[in-house]
């Protein structure tokens, strides 16, 4: 008997974790057909995607945006615009939620998949980060997986075999450094919106790619992984391992440990993502470990990237902390992009914001929205 397809949305299916979602489903068409797609505002990139994977349902959320794109399509093709548009395709039952969106934008998305569908592969991190509490409890109720895209993420989950947490001492989240690695730290200052994107491993949307040369996106991923594998703060650590090759370790009370290693190839933990429990040939460039003269693992540097001090302390304080790193982060990144700010500002803006903030312990979805809008007003007073 031939499977039955699986029904995929992909939530910000033009951007870089997007895009190489359609790749694996385009090598992939016995398995899966595509439900849904969503943009903010790139129209251009969506309408191509449309002609190729004929969803049913469109979402954009940027409302004239999405009145232009109705009018260039077949009546067939659904186009529900806004925010509410994204929830209403969201609530549409599938097999899996894709969700690629970048940002907090997509926390009230991806509670709303937790309703409707049966499993969300998570690329995103910064909803985790805001609500990860309530996110995890809903999908507990709902029986929903969430089985993660971040490529340390996937690593662990793949590393990972009991539901047994007393076997684990420690997990090893990786990260290559970003750009900014070997820059000396007075020079960090005049880095560049550029120059700081130019990651030399990955190649990303903006926010993530500003993120990992701050070291705010490991911040963030320490969180993550939290909620992810039910573990505290201090068993999760973090390697810097600049090859990227390695990506992510778990180590056991007996001394084991166990790693996933394979190319940087964001396809993969994608595919794994779609697939699992199973795995199927990917046709991705495998991984031959003699091109490798040198395999290197570092401690990361908390005096230069002051970020991820800021991020681990967030994770021990939890309740509302973290949500408060997330906004303030997000806007001061938005700041250095439009270069009202410098590099070195970012972790300074958010631990001005962090400090102000009168920690709530078990915030509930309206305290979250709250505070995540009082903090951006925060960042927002400071320059
Ligand atoms: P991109 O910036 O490349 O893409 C973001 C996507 O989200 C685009 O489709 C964008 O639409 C859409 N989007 C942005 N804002 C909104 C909004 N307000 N409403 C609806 N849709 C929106 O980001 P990435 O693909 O790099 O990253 C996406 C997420 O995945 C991030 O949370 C990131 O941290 C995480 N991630 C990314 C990795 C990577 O390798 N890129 C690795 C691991 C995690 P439009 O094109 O119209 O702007
Ligand atoms: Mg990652």
């Amino acid at each position: 008997m031939p499977k039955l397809k699986k029904q995929v949305i992909i939530l910000g299916s033009t951007g870089s974790i997007g895009k190489n979602t359609l790749d694996v489903i385009s090598r992939n068409r016995s398995r899966f057909s595509v439900l849904g797609l969503s943009a903010n505002s790139n129209t251009r990139a969506l309408f191509k995607q449309i002609r190729k994977f004929k969803p049913r349902y469109v979402a954009v959320t940027n409302i004239d945006k999405a009145r232009e794109l109705e009018k260039k399509l077949d009546s067939k093709i659904k186009v529900l615009k806004g925010d509410k548009g994204l929830a209403r395709m969201v609530a549409q039952k599938s097999d899996i939620v894709v969700m690629a969106m970048g940002g907090s934008s997509a926390l009230l998305p991806m509670l709303k998949a937790v309703e409707a569908t049966k499993c969300i592969a998570l690329a995103n991190k910064e909803a985790l980060v805001m609500a990860g509490a309530l996110i995890m409890k809903k999908a507990k109720q709902k029986k929903v997986a969430i089985i993660p895209i971040d490529s340390e993420q996937s690593a662990i989950f793949q590393c990972i075999r009991s539901k047994d947490r007393s076997f684990i001492s420690k997990i090893y989240l990786t990260a290559s450094g970003g750009p900014l690695k070997d820059i000396s730290a007075a020079k960090l200052k005049y880095v560049t919106p550029e120059r700081a994107i130019n990651h030399p491993r990955w190649k990303m949307g903006k926010k993530i790619s500003i993120d990992s040369a701050t070291l705010m996106n490991k911040g963030l991923e320490l969180i993550e992984a939290m909620w992810l594998f039910n573990l505290p703060a201090d068993k999760i650590d973090i390697l810097v391992h600049k090859q990227s090759i390695m990506h992510s370790m778990v180590e056991f009370i007996d001394g084991s440990a166990l790693a996933q290693l394979a190319i940087p190839d964001m396809r993969i933990p994608i595919q794994y993502s779609l697939t699992y429990p199973e795995r199927l040939s990917s046709g991705i460039q495998r991984l031959d470990l003699t091109r490798f003269k040198n395999l290197t693992f570092e401690k990361p540097d908390y005096k230069k990237f002051p970020c991820l001090r800021l991020a681990r302390n967030a994770a021990k304080l939890a309740g509302s902390a973290p949500c408060v790193l997330n906004a303030a982060n997000e806007e001061a990144v938005k700041a250095f992009l439009d270069k009202r700010i410098n590099f070195t500002d970012i972790p300074k803006v958010i631990g001005k914001v962090l400090k102000k903030h009168r920690l709530v312990k078990h915030p509930n979805l309206a305290q979250i929205l709250e505070i995540d809008s009082w903090a951006r007003g925060e960042v927002k007073c400071l320059f």
